[in-house]
């Protein structure tokens, strides 16, 4: 198995020259082991980076694209979620790590970073931009799974119609 490798997801910042350079990482199951995620069952995500450099500034221009798959919360089979989303990131240097920068969107750097780990990066705004809610249409939904909730359900609201008037019911009726 591939394992994600501690340069894979580097940009050398040194190397690079003033102008707009594409970069391209690729996620998938493994880089989510990286972070211990276990909700993601499987990953095939493109992220697509225009590193643009102007002066002191980095520019990312990141587009994310490709399918997670995380458990149905309904049913907790496979369920694949479109990802599709784009997100711009300054990288800002600084002389020492105490400066005040305007932090909003924007990575701060030691002056003289060499290299750039957009792991964190990436695996952030995937994060952020998953659905708070993750189900399947209910048609989609293992019927299996489905039908036996329904059982529980059914069978819940059974045992409140019996419970608790059912023995006051009976005191009544004794009367
Ligand atoms: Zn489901």
């Amino acid at each position: 198995m591939k394992k994600v490798g501690d340069d894979e997801y580097v940009i050398h910042l040194s190397g690079l020259k003033n102008g707009t350079q594409a970069f391209s990482f690729y996620v998938d199951k493994n880089f989510f082991e990286y972070f211990e995620n276990q909700d993601v069952i499987d990953a095939d995500v493109e992220v697509s980076v225009a590193v643009e450099k102007t002066g002191s500034c980095i520019l990312l221009a990141c587009k994310s694209t490709g399918t997670l798959t995380v458990p149905c919360d309904r049913c907790l089979k496979d369920l694949a979620l479109p990802v599709d989303f784009e997100y711009n990131v300054t990288v800002r240097f600084v002389k020492d790590s105490g400066e005040d920068v305007d932090s909003e969107d924007s990575l701060v750097l030691e002056a003289g970073q060499a290299d750039l780990d957009m792991r964190q990066i990436i695996y952030d705004y995937i994060m952020i931009n998953l659905p708070l809610q993750r189900f399947h249409d209910i048609k989609d939904c293992d019927p299996a799974v489905i039908s036996k909730m329904n059982f529980v359900a059914g069978r819940d609201a059974e045992l409140n119609a019996v419970s608790p008037f059912a023995g006051l019911k009976d005191i009544i009726n004794e009367k």
